[in-house]
């Protein structure tokens, strides 16, 4: 049996055509949605990142800019900075790229964020009211990922599903959202034993480990719907999931390739949460 590919490339270039309607609609009502990215430091993968999300926005007729401050900045003038925002009525979204310098702490910088503005959803109430199953922002990768469920009809209620991590930023979250959904969920880490034994019985299976190729044929279920959340550079440069694509191909139902998976997704979502965060403050 060979997979049906989930193609997020072309889901996110879909999802993007719709939302410039919404974009327009809101521009009209003098509410352009508007996002700002800060960025600290000159991480050459933050950079493209960060430079991708701006881009994204201004691509659908969007407002926003880059604050890029040098790594060594006083995280009280960061703090600073988020406090304008909060209060600037032209900004909806203010995002903070991550990972920050070992002398921040990233928690208080998280929390700094207003919560209505907080389109990551990594602020701690918005992550308990994630987990409460009434999300404010839903975090962006796996926002994206259950996007790219509904595009291939794939029902969660019921199923067995397996999150390989536990990342605040990808496994946490993931597994809320399935839970949420009504699957029976595993979430494992580095620690777990017999991974495999976990994942053959995953009818989901969600990859976010950071270690390329990592999820061979073996351990997967037949028929599973198989979402590789892992980007990794080889050292030839090119990027590859954490799955072992070409073998899974062959054994799962459903499977996302890397690249033009859950990537592009991602900084869609982004882009949604800014809008829904524009909508709800013009009463939409
Ligand atoms: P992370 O914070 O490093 O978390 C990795 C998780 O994998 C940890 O929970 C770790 O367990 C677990 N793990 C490591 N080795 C394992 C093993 N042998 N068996 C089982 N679990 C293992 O990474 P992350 O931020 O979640 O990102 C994961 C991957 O997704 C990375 O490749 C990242 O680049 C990618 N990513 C992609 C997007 C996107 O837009 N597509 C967005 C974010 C991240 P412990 O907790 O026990 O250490």
């Amino acid at each position: 049996m060979t997979a049906q590919i989930i193609d997020g490339k072309a889901l996110a270039e879909e999802l993007r055509q719709r939302f410039k309607a919404r974009v327009e609609a809101l521009t009209a009502k003098g509410q352009r949605p508007g996002l700002v990215v800060i960025l600290v430091g000159a991480d050459p993968a933050s950079e493209v990142y960060v430079r991708n999300k701006v881009n994204g926005c201004l691509a659908i007729g969007m407002h926003s800019e880059k604050i890029t401050y040098d790594a060594a900045v006083d995280q009280q003038i960061v703090l600073k900075k988020i406090a304008e925002l909060n209060a600037d009525p032209n900004i909806h979204g203010i995002l903070v790229q991550l990972p920050l310098p070992k002398h921040f702490n990233e928690e208080a910088v998280l929390e700094a964020i207003a919560v209505d503005k907080d389109v990551d959803g990594f602020h701690a109430e918005n992550v308990g009211a994630l987990a409460q199953g009434n999300p404010r922002f839903i975090p962006c990768t796996p926002y994206g990922v259950m996007k790219m469920f509904e595009k291939g009809n794939v029902d969660l209620s019921g199923k067995e599903a397996v999150v390989i991590g536990r990342s605040n930023i990808v496994g946490k979250p993931m597994a809320l959202l399935l839970i949420n959904a009504g699957a029976t969920v595993t979430v494992c880490n580095s620690r777990t034993k017999d991974l495999a034994g976990h994942t053959r019985r995953a009818d989901i299976l969600v990859a976010a480990v950071g270690k390329p190729r990592f999820v061979t044929a073996d351990m997967v279920k037949p028929g599973a719907v198989v979402i590789d959340v892992g980007i990794n550079r080889l050292p030839d440069g090119k990027l590859c999931g954490d799955v072992d694509f070409a073998g899974c191909l062959e054994v799962a139902g459903q499977i996302t390739p890397v690249p033009g998976g859950v990537g592009p997704m991602t900084i869609t979502m982004l882009l949604a949460n800014t809008i829904e965060a524009a909508e709800r403050k013009a009463g939409l």
